[in-house]
């Protein structure tokens, strides 16, 4: 009864137009999995690091109910670096680098006390890999959610694309959904997609919100209008993190419930932009989160009277 997170951990270098980040500690998989331990203990974690990736920072998280058991520790390579420049709206952002390092060559291996998992996060990595995964699992997962970027539909479509066909959700942002579906408007790009594999979609939209379609249904989730956002780096994976992680915790897989777990991974990604890295992440409490579901209630609610 567990849910299983696959994706990157790394080391990231951060520009914004306000600051400037030293290497510090990121990769989809850190986010998500800080992110979901919110709601759910039973997580295990499948990833690769080199002998430079702090050993701390795998028990913070060890400490917080996530296994480590199929995390590969490469001591003489060196983790996955990224680094990434925002432009003045926060919400774009330009690649600086990427070095796959340890990732370049990652073969997962699922441990065998991970095979009873009834969700599986696969967080943004190299498709091949996420494929690996989903094949060495015995029986499929309740529910597949699956994050990607654009990085990988320019040097890996083919490999993407088979992955589509075996997954339950697809979240990218909306750049991405245009780039996968060759479709400006989203409500067509959504069709397209759909029609690759994954039955549910969810298009991020950065600051302006969240969609989540599945076959004729569409549902929004805005983004909590925020005073100061310092580094919206891993906001996406915080909200991967979320969604999942109520998913896994309600073990509902409903549209309906499914729209409740967007409003919840929006609620975690607005507080992720609140600091650089992880940082915020780290000293939520539940009163923090609670408290954070309910602006987002009263963000959308209103009454109204027909004539
Ligand atoms: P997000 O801001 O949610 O898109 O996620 C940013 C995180 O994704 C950073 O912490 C990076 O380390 C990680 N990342 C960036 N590019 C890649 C990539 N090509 N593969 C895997 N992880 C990546």
């Amino acid at each position: 009864m567990s849910l299983i997170v696959v994706g990157s951990m790394a080391f990231d270098a951060i520009e914004t137009p306000f600051g400037k980040s030293d290497r510090i500690i990121g990769g989809a998989a850190t986010y998500i999995a800080w992110s979901a331990s919110n709601f759910t203990k039973s997580i295990k974690q499948i990833s690769v690091v080199g002998g430079d990736f702090p050993k701390e920072e795998l028990q913070a998280l060890e400490q917080r109910g996530v296994s480590m058991e199929g995390v590969q520790i490469k001591e003489d390579e060196k983790s996955f670096f990224w680094s990434g420049k925002y432009h003045m709206d926060m919400n774009t952002r330009d690649t600086l680098e990427t070095q796959l390092n340890v990732l370049a060559n990652f073969q997962p291996v699922v441990p065998q006390s991970f095979q009873d998992c009834e969700f599986l996060m696969l967080g943004n990595l190299v498709p091949a890999v996420q494929m690996s995964v989903i094949e060495q699992l015995k029986h499929r997962p309740k529910l597949v959610v699956m994050d990607t970027m654009n990085f990988w539909m320019e040097v890996a479509l083919d490999d993407l694309k088979k992955v589509l066909k075996k997954v339950d959700v697809l979240l990218v942002n909306d750049s991405e959904a245009r780039e996968l579906s060759h479709e400006f408007s989203l409500v067509k790009a959504a069709k397209i997609i759909m029609k690759m594999g994954p039955q549910y979609l969810i298009i991020k939209k950065g600051e302006h919100g969240a969609l989540l379609f599945h076959k004729d249904n569409v549902f929004f989730a805005p983004a909590l209008p925020l005073e100061d956002v310092f580094d919206p780096t891993g906001a996406g994976d915080t909200f991967a993190g979320g969604f999942i992680g109520h998913i896994a915790r309600t073990k509902d897989v409903s549209f309906d419930n499914m729209k409740t777990a967007i409003i919840v991974g929006s609620a975690m990604a607005s507080f992720c932009v609140e600091k650089f890295g992880t940082e915020r992440l780290r000293t939520l409490t539940k009163k923090d989160i609670d408290y954070r579901i309910v602006q987002f209630q009263e963000l959308v609610n209103f009454d109204i009277e027909l004539v």
